[in-house]
């Protein structure tokens, strides 16, 4: 069933507590018309709760982490895997690093916030601050991997005595005990003021207590002035030697809220009102750490963020139908229960606290049990029919309400095209391609492109195109451009000129132009960066996103690469790993890791120039690359056509193929490409498929690729200089042995 055109695009910057709920809320109930966007710097977002309970080794990284990627697949939002660095409240954008900005109508930010590590000078040098969490998981994985079974003495110092300092520490001093249990360990806490200030003084002292039974040093009342040479420099010039140091001070803001002209409170967090919206801009709203409801400040403590979540999701709803939003007023008092890393915890709240091993128990109910909602959220998502259900018409501005009269009757002639001013304003944006070699380009309009063929040049021209696999539109022109130009990379030419055919679902104008802005965006990216200069195409509607290229490139007939020539005693290299068809088959039912999509993309966004010029710098003798048909299917084409397609064999070792993060595990749980079945009829030009029936990474021989690799037959003695893998060698044919001989 078909979802209803978007109208309204409602954009959540940061993955915090605030927003896994919003994600959840919308895809239990969809609000048609509305297209939710979540932008988030990392894939991973870490529940804070667990993350000392992971520090301890009490659970894993994936037990304390919500996958964005699937949350957002689940939900039907679009996940954009980058990090916001301003607004630009003019055009209602919000601007990402390394990326074009992202419209919306609708903002809401949930980044949270990290210790100022400017604060301390040398901290940015010698220190793990907590925050980003995510980056303080994987650095702590490094960490107990580099202190297993040491034996030397070692000495950590954590700074800041706040409740995740203190949790910190305690989860430190246990794991590092479990894991080093011959070390001296020497573990000391330093805070500015008293721990757990703000806290009853009974939590206090039995937390005094705690630590001193530990054997953890406690150091009060001290402010680090800088830390390096190993060591913490205090105020009164103490010092105090360190290995390893950690950062928990408190909370501070990102530099960038301060350039978005929005009102802050003092300490330069979001300042908003009791409906969580900003206090200088109704279109924006936000929760969590990064702000402050100024009619009632709390602590920054991921409780509030959580309780946020629901009245945010309705006052969001409330706000896209023009309604006024809701106030909603947190609790005064709230629980807060401290770990104390050895299967006990302290739980306190407003003047009381108790402590135990019942209290973890109870604690660890707590948090899984909110994981639980948000990492296996019910199997069937959200209600396809409510999604296909007609926009609520307090939705729609002007634009949106001519939108909806003329859906099903939109002219279907010359391929439905995109309005001429969507294409023009969007053809301004991207702005002229650089280096523009072309007789008759974009520049200079006409019925066609016009190109002058230098000399002692040959064309080379290839056409590509496909629906979107993905819903970040950028990243998708990226991989269209780098699909489409491998045919051109694999001959050995330099791309020249590229005509583009986009396709859009139809939706309210300005929602169409972001669409095919961003698309070309990152297809501009990639045809910049190869020297390809864009020279026209043609946009439509239809049901869904969908790009493609006719490219030319440009050779020296003499030295282009083909996909004949392998010859006995050449290598076969790989330039990129396999497995994307596996990867985004599992993605399509929500069973793939965020990581593995993000480390999937990343390589088939990456361009294939550099190793296209080592290949034709090293000569190599035969050159493909690798796509739908998979390795076996196109090394099978290299085969056939050398000499008379008998002439050569090639031996391929299948421990050496290189496998996209991800995609062996996938194949062992029985996913596979659509294409797959097709794919396999190569098998008859196989050797060895019954002896290594078993071997897991068999299927990757079939395994349909976008944007993948080149594969080229290279002379031994100078493989070295190629950037790839090396996965067989070419061998002169033998009479009665098939194409290709698994090793
Ligand atoms: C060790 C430790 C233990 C803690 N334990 C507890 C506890 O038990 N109970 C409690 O209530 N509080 C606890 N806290 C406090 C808690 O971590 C925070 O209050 C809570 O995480 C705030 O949630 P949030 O939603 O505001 O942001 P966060 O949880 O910090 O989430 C922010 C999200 O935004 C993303 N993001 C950040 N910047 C950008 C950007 N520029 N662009 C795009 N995305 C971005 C991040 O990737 C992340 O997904 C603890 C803190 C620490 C350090």
């Amino acid at each position: 069933m078909q979802a209803a055109p978007f109208l309204k695009d409602l954009v959540l910057v940061g993955g915090g507590h605030a927003h896994v709920h919003v994600l959840k809320s919308f895809g239990m109930k969809p609000m048609p018309g509305v297209r939710l966007t979540l932008i988030g710097r990392d894939i991973e977002t870490p529940y804070s709760g667990m993350i000392p309970g992971f520090v301890a080794g009490h659970y894993s990284f994936d037990e304390c982490h919500i996958d964005l990627a699937r949350l957002a697949a689940w939900t039907g939002a679009r996940l954009i895997h980058a990090e916001a660095i301003g607004l630009d409240r003019a055009n209602r954008q919000v601007l990402l690093k390394d990326r074009p900005p992202v419209s919306y109508d609708l903002l809401s930010i949930d980044v949270g916030a990290a210790p100022n590590l400017d604060a301390i000078p040398g901290a940015a040098e010698h220190a793990t601050p907590v925050k980003p969490i995510a980056e303080l998981g994987r650095r702590w994985l490094a960490f107990v991997e580099r202190m297993k079974d040491r034996h030397a003495p070692l000495r950590v110092g954590v700074i800041g005595g706040g409740a995740g300092g203190v949790e910190l520490v305690l989860a430190i001093d246990h794991r590092l005990r479990e894991i080093a249990p011959t070390a001296k360990i020497d573990v000391t806490l330093v805070t500015r003021g008293e721990i757990l200030a703000g806290n009853a003084a009974s939590a206090q002292k039995a937390m005094r207590t705690i630590l001193a039974r530990r054997g953890i040093r406690l150091v009060e009342n001290k402010s680090t002035t800088g830390i390096g040479g190993g060591a913490l420099h205090l105020n009164g010039s103490e010092q105090l030697e360190a290995d390893e140091i950690f950062i928990v001070t408190e909370a501070s803001a990102s530099s960038w809220f301060s350039t978005t002209g929005l009102p802050l409170d003092s300490r330069g967090f979001f300042a908003v009102d009791d409906a969580l919206r900003s206090t200088g801009d109704e279109t924006v709203y936000a929760v969590g750490d990064c702000a402050t409801v100024l009619a009632h400040p709390r602590p920054k403590a991921g409780v509030f963020a959580v309780r946020q979540g629901p009245p945010l999701s309705e006052n969001l709803r409330r706000a896209l139908l023009g309604q006024e939003p809701k106030p909603f007023t947190p609790q005064r008092r709230y629980l807060s229960i401290i770990g104390t890393g050895d299967g006990r915890a302290l739980a306190t709240r407003g003047g009381w606290s108790v402590k135990g091993a019942w209290v973890w128990r109870w604690k660890d109910h707590i948090d899984r049990k909110w994981m639980r909602m948000y990492r296996e959220p019910p199997a069937r998502p959200m209600d396809m029919n409510a999604r296909a259900a007609p926009p609520d018409p307090a939705l729609a501005d002007a634009d949106a309400r001519r939108l909806l009269a003329d859906i099903g009757m939109r002219c279907g002639g010359c391929g439905a095209k995109v309005g001429a001013g969507v294409l023009t304003r969007v053809l301004a944006r991207l702005g002229p391609s650089p280096g523009l070699d072309v007789a008759i380009g974009l520049d200079a309009p006409d019925d066609a492109a016009m190109i002058e063929v230098p000399a002692g040049q040959a064309l080379v021209q290839s056409v590509d195109f496909f629906r979107t696999f993905i819903d970040d539109p950028f990243v998708f022109g990226e991989v269209a451009a780098v699909h489409a130009l491998g045919d051109v990379w694999a001959m050995g030419a330099r791309p020249h000129s590229a005509l583009a055919l986009a396709v859009v679902p139809a939706a309210a104008e300005r929602l169409m132009e972001e669409d095919l802005f961003q698309m070309l965006s990152g297809a501009r990216r990639v045809l910049d960066h190869a020297g390809s200069a864009l020279i026209g195409g043609h946009s439509g509607e239809g049901p869904e996103a969908a790009l493609g290229f006719s490219v030319n490139g440009l050779v020296d007939p003499a030295r282009a690469l083909r996909k004949g020539g392998l010859k006995p005693g050449d290598k076969l290299v790989l330039t990129k790993p396999l497995g994307t068809g596996v990867i985004f088959a599992a993605a399509m039912r929500g069973r793939a890791r965020g990581t593995w999509i993000a480390a999937a993309l990343a390589s088939m966004r990456q361009p294939s120039s550099a190793a296209a010029e080592a290949l034709v710098a090293a000569g190599a003798h035969a050159c493909t690359d690798v796509t739908g048909f998979g390795l076996a299917g196109h090394l099978a084409e290299m085969i056939r056509a050398t000499g008379r397609g008998d002439e050569v064999s090639v031996d391929l070792h299948l421990d050496a193929l290189p496998a996209l993060d991800g995609a062996v595990d996938l194949f062992a749980r029985g996913f596979a490409s659509s294409l797959q079945p097709e794919n396999l009829r190569a098998r008859h030009l196989i050797d060895g498929m019954d002896i290594h029936a078993s071997h897991p990474k068999l299927p990757l021989l079939f395994d349909p690729q976008t944007a993948g690799g080149l594969l080229a037959a290279v002379p031994a003695d100078r493989v070295s200089r190629i950037d790839g893998i090396v996965i067989g060698e070419v061998q002169p044919r033998v009479e009665g042995r098939s194409f290709i001989r698994l090793m």
